[in-house]
């Protein structure tokens, strides 16, 4: 490529190798041919399926993986392995954690969010270990030795389908195999997956009752000690064996850019920073309350259109307006869920043992989940 030919293109710097990231990448090389030099800024040299990361305490295989570098080389663009340190706004210059230094006309910011333990008092669900943490617990409740579990939600909720899917998913293996276990979950959502509207979520309701599955809603627990849950209000308290609880999700405080509270990015309508120019964000790394793989990729979707349209391809960028939609693995066959949302509660919703998307993958996205159905993942 000429200097020339390299300069009359729009500079975009995708910090993240997430859904977010590589979303915005495959919508980027589809929607503004040649007309950007992308680098993708990523310390991971594989994407992870996450969501199916939940299967792997239960001896399923592991979630599969594909190598970064083929993937943001289709997407027409340049993989950096090396992580963003801090942003200079103002000379728009990424500086990396090796020192180096990345000049950008446009920097999307895909860098997910920091999973943080809230109880130290149980075992906290962090995909990247989750089958060294809760195999041995599957085990104990196969075996007999552990007679009841609670999964709790901390007050701010992460991704909302794994606490659901992990109980689900025990309770179906303790059936199997005949043993008897008492399972509750502990949320402060006023119902099961309340973001997927009132119709799927009392279907949900029923789905947990049929598996002997009690829900406390509304609640905020505290764990003082091992097995011990205080629940709020009512001062109430429940003694289990076991304790499985989801993380709270920090933002990841990039240096340079205005922060909103516990350090996320707070975006507009397409996804570009509030009060920056030049900087968009997408994915679980933004303020926005519901963090789901899908959500993310929409938000990478409405930060490529508008990046795309700077560029100068021909379209009219589109606002963000999210859909959620999630495959819920129950131990059996599992149940795909839809909300239309405003304001952070579902309004129209759906639920169906047939998928109403396509491909059917966890993560519903426009550009990478077809993309990774075509292709062989690096380890299955
Ligand atoms: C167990 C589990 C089950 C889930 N189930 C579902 C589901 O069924 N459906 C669904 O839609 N969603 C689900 N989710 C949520 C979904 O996985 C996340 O919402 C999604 O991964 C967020 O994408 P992201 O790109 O914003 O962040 P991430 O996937 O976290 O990616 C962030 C990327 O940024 C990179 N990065 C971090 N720091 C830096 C840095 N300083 N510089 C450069 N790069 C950096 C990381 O290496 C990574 O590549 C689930 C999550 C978990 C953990």
């Amino acid at each position: 490529m000429s200097t020339q030919e390299q300069t009359s293109k729009l500079r975009v710097v995708i910090a993240g190798g997430g859904v977010a990231g590589l979303e915005a990448a495959l919508a980027l090389g589809e929607l503004a041919p040649g007309l950007t030099a992308t680098t993708v800024l990523a310390p991971n040299s594989e994407f992870v399926d996450r969501p199916m990361t939940v299967r792997e305490p239960f001896a399923y295989p592991q979630a599969n993986r594909y190598a970064l570098e083929p993937i943001v080389r289709d997407a027409g663009a340049e993989l950096v392995a090396d992580e963003l340190a801090w942003v200079d706004p103002v000379k728009r210059v990424v500086h990396t954690r090796s020192d180096g230094e990345l000049e950008y006309d446009v920097l999307v910011l895909a860098l997910g969010a920091r999973i943080t333990p809230r109880y130290k008092h149980a075992i906290t669900i962090d995909d990247r270990q989750l089958d060294e943490t809760l195999h041995g617990l599957i085990q104990d409740v196969e075996e007999g030795y552990v007679k009841s579990v609670a999964f709790v939600a901390p007050g701010r909720m992460a991704w909302p389908l794994p606490l659901y899917e992990l109980a689900l998913m025990t309770s179906t293996r303790a059936f199997d195999m005949d043993v008897e276990v008492d399972i509750t979950i502990v949320t402060p959502e006023d119902s099961p997956l309340a973001i997927f509207g009132s119709l799927a979520s009392s279907a949900i309701g029923d789905r947990l009752t049929k598996a002997k599955i009690k829900t406390i809603t509304s609640a905020y627990a505290e764990i003082p000690r091992t097995g011990e849950i205080v629940i709020n209000p009512g001062d109430r308290y429940l003694k289990v064996d076991r304790v499985v609880a989801l993380p709270e999700l920090y933002g990841p405080s990039v240096r340079g850019v205005p922060l909103s509270e516990h350090g996320f990015l707070r975006v507009d309508s397409h996804c570009k920073l509030v009060d920056m120019e030049g900087i968009y964000a997408a994915g679980d790394a933004t303020e926005f309350a519901i963090k789901h793989g899908g959500v993310s990729s929409q938000q990478a979707d409405a930060a490529a259109e508008s990046i795309a349209a700077l560029a100068g391809a021909p379209l009219t960028p589109q606002q963000f307006h999210p859909v959620i939609r999630g495959m819920l693995l129950t131990g059996e066959e599992p149940l795909y869920l839809t909300a239309r949302i405003t304001g952070g509660q579902g309004f129209s919703s759906e639920i169906t043992d047939e998928p109403t998307w396509s491909p059917p993958s966890k993560v519903a996205s426009k550009y990478l989940a077809p993309y990774l159905a075509a292709q062989a993942p690096a380890t299955r």
